[in-house]
């Protein structure tokens, strides 16, 4: 692309480094915001300097949240003794859309992907088997797209997680399989939930 501007040229990159945007977009959503007044623009800006700025992580469950603990950890109306494994912050507002579900979570912040250099202690595992063996944790349902990073991932917290003497589960995979949870529907999500099964029963 040729740009008359060079201003112009460094905000069409910075928008098409974001995923799924590309140069063609970039140029759009840039010429739109050039059209939108100053305050309108100031606002958008401010949200993200914002949001990079103060956000923070749920001590517990590594929620995206902005308290120390999240109001799903701090709610005395969930069942604390249930914990779903999920991968990142866009599966808890799958599963809570469902309206399905009452216990709490553990936000891994990726999956094991040895192709991606990705091991265990990059993502928040240390800290859930921590939270199972502090005890109190009746049962842990690994809700993982159904990949091969995903079944990776299943099986190495089975291994750390199985001598608790907690439930270990998974989500009906046959409904999940080869997509991720956010693109299931909400009717399907709750129901697949619903209908966990034991994930030894899944690897015998
Ligand atoms: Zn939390």
């Amino acid at each position: 692309m040729n740009f008359s501007s060079k201003l112009l040229e460094q905000a069409v990159a910075e928008f098409g480094r974001l995923p799924g945007v590309g140069q063609k977009t970039a140029l759009r959503l840039v010429l739109h915001l050039l059209k939108q007044p100053e305050t309108e623009v100031s606002r958008f800006t401010e949200a993200l300097d914002r949001l990079k700025r103060e956000i923070r992580y749920c001590a517990t469950c590594h929620n995206v949240s902005d308290t120390a603990i999240c109001g799903i950890c701090a709610s005395p109306k969930r069942d604390g003794g249930l914990i779903c494994v999920v991968e990142d912050t866009r599966d808890v507002m799958a599963i809570e859309n469902t309206d399905q579900y009452q216990g709490g979570y553990h936000v891994l912040g990726g999956l094991i992907s040895p192709m991606d250099g990705v091991g265990p202690s990059d993502l928040q595992i240390d800290s859930l088997v921590k939270r199972v063996e502090a005890g109190g944790i009746h049962e842990v349902i690994v809700a993982l797209s159904a990949t091969m990073e995903g079944d990776t991932t299943i099986f190495y917290l089975y291994k750390k997680l199985k001598d608790f003497g907690v439930q270990i589960s998974t989500i009906a995979r046959g409904i999940a399989f080869g997509g991720e949870l956010e693109y299931v529907d909400e009717v399907t999500l709750g129901r697949s939930i619903a209908t966990r099964v034991p994930y030894e029963r899944s690897i015998a």
